[in-house]
C-alpha cells in the first residue's frame, strides 16, 4: 500500500527561481526539499500549485514518487500573493476534480502558507483525511509593532483566515520553539496541535569543499584580496539590505560585499540599492550579480569570510544554515529563528542592536581576527548537521504517522 500526500503550494511553485523575485525563496526551497525527501522515503507526494505559466505541463515529474501538478485557476501569469485570494475556491475545486478523475485517494493534506491552508481545510474535510499546515509567515505577528489602523483589508482577511486555519487544522508545524510559543499565545492552541520541525538543508550540496575549491572561489569573487562579505536572499525590505550597506560603509575594514538576489539588469530594486551604495561611497566595493541557482551557491558561500544577515525578521533563515554547512561563519541580527541557528562566538556572531555601528563592529571584529574566523569556521558545519534533510524528513514522517494513527484510531500505517 502506498501512502499518498497532497501537498499544496498554491501561490508559488517549488520550481520558481529562488531569489529572482520577492516571492520565491525559502518556502519554495522547503516545499521541494521536503517533497523529495518524503519521496525518497517511499511516500508519494503530489505538489499542487497554481499554473502561472501557460506553457507549464499539467503534470511534471520532479523526483522519485514526487510530481508537480499545475492547476489552472485565474490568469496564467505570476501574481503576488495578495491578489490570489479570489482564485482559492476555483483552485480547491480543481484539485478535488483532479483527484476524482485520476481516482487517487490522498491520505493526508499538507498545506503551505495561508492561501493553501484555506484550500487545505476544504480538501481535508471533503476527503476526510488529516490536514497539516505551515504558515511560513504569520500576518498577525507582522502587525505586532505596527499601527492596526494602517492595516489593509487584505491583511485583515488574511488574519481572519489564519485564525480559522489554526482552529481547524490537525497539526501546525513551525520551525522554531519561539514561533510555537507565539502561536500558542496568539490562538490559544494546545501544545499537542503544534510540532516544531526545523527547515532542512541539502548537506551534500552545501559543503565546505576542498582548500583548492575555496581558494578558487575566493580568487574569482575577490581578486584584489579584500575581505569578503556576502548577502544571499530575496531583495525584500524585510531583509534590511539598506542597513547592510550602511553598516559596510561604517566599517574600518575596506571589505567587499556581494549581494546575491534580484534580477539585474532592469531590476528597479537592484538599481536603487546600487545607487544607495554609490551614495554611501562604497562604489565598486559592492556588486550585485543577481540571483544565483542553488547548485552554484556553494562557491559563493565558500568564497566569503562571512554571510551577513541584517533582516528585520526571519522566521527561520535557510541561508544561515547553508553558509554554515559550507564552513562560513554568519553574522546575523538577533531576530526570529536566527538565534536557533547562529550561536554567538561559536559559529558566528549575533547582533542585538539594529543599527549600522553595531553590525559594522561585529563585521570588523570578525574580519580583523583570523584566529577567530578559523575557530568559527571549523565549528560551522558540525553545528548544522541536525538540519540534514533525512533527519528532518524522519521527523515529518513521525507527525504523518501520528495523524493517520489518530484518524484511524489504530496503530500507524505500515507503509512508513
Ligand atoms: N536563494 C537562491 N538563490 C538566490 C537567493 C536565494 O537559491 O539568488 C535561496 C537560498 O539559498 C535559500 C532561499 O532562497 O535556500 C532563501 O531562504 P531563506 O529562509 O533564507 O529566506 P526567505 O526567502 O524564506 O525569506
Amino acid at each position: 500500500m502506498c501512502f499518498r500526500v497532497a501537498m499544496l503550494s498554491l501561490h508559488t511553485s517549488p520550481l520558481a527561481e529562488l531569489g529572482r523575485t520577492r516571492n520565491a525563496g525559502g518556502m519554495n526551497a522547503y516545499v521541494q526539499g521536503l517533497a523529495r525527501e518524503l519521496g525518497r522515503g517511499g511516500i508519494s507526494v503530489d505538489i499542487f500549485t497554481r499554473r502561472a505559466d501557460a506553457a507549464a505541463p499539467p503534470i511534471q515529474p520532479l523526483a522519485e514518487q514526487v510530481r508537480l501538478i499545475h492547476i489552472p485557476a485565474g490568469p496564467a501569469v505570476t501574481l503576488p500573493p495578495d491578489e490570489l485570494s479570489p482564485y482559492v475556491a476555483d483552485f480547491t475545486h480543481r484539485v478535488a476534480r483532479f483527484a476524482e478523475r485520476s481516482a487517487y485517494r490522498y491520505d493526508l493534506v499538507h498545506s503551505h502558507y495561508w492561501l493553501s491552508g484555506v484550500a487545505g481545510l476544504s480538501l481535508a474535510a471533503a476527503w476526510d483525511v488529516p490536514h497539516i499546515t505551515m504558515y511560513h509567515t504569520v500576518e498577525r505577528l507582522k502587525w505586532q509593532r505596527q499601527d492596526p489602523d494602517d492595516m489593509s483589508d487584505t491583511a485583515r482577511r488574511r488574519i481572519e483566515q489564519e485564525r480559522r486555519i489554526a482552529q481547524h487544522a490537525d497539526r501546525l508545524t513551525v520551525s522554531t520553539e519561539q514561533e510555537a510559543e507565539q502561536l500558542r499565545r496568539l490562538y490559544g492552541l494546545p501544545a499537542s496541535q503544534l510540532r516544531v520541525i526545523p527547515c532542512g538543508v541539502d548537506l551534500r550540496r552545501f559543503t565546505p569543499g576542498t582548500c583548492a575549491q575555496r581558494a578558487a572561489a575566493r580568487a574569482a569573487l575577490a581578486p584584489d584580496g579584500r575581505p569578503l562579505l556576502l548577502f544571499v536572499g530575496r531583495l525584500d525590505p524585510i531583509k534590511g539590505i539598506d542597513l547592510l550597506l550602511e553598516s559596510v560603509a561604517r566599517m574600518r575594514t575596506p571589505a567587499r560585499l556581494v549581494v546575491i538576489g534580484g534580477n539585474p539588469p532592469g531590476d528597479a530594486e537592484v538599481d536603487r540599492l546600487r545607487a544607495r551604495a554609490r551614495a554611501l561611497g562604497l562604489g565598486e566595493r559592492v556588486s550585485f550579480p543577481g540571483a544565483v541557482a542553488p547548485r552554484d551557491l556553494p562557491c559563493y558561500y565558500r568564497a566569503a569570510d562571512a554571510l551577513a544577515i541584517t533582516s528585520r525578521y526571519e522566521s527561520f533563515g535557510l541561508v544561515a544554515v547553508e553558509a554554515l554547512a559550507c564552513g562560513t561563519p554568519v553574522v546575523a541580527a538577533h531576530v526570529g529563528g536566527l538565534p536557533t541557528i547562529v550561536r554567538h562566538g561559536e559559529n558566528g556572531m549575533l547582533v542585538r542592536r539594529r543599527c549600522p555601528d553595531a553590525f559594522a563592529e561585529q563585521f570588523d571584529a570578525l574580519l580583523e581576527d583570523s584566529a577567530l574566523r578559523a575557530r568559527l569556521s571549523s565549528a560551522a558545519r558540525p553545528s548544522v548537521m541536525r538540519f540534514d534533510w533525512p533527519r528532518i524528513g524522519d521527523r515529518m514522517r513521525t507527525v504523518y504517522q501520528e495523524l493517520t494513527a489518530e484518524q484511524r484510531g489504530v496503530a500507524a500505517c505500515s507503509c512508513f
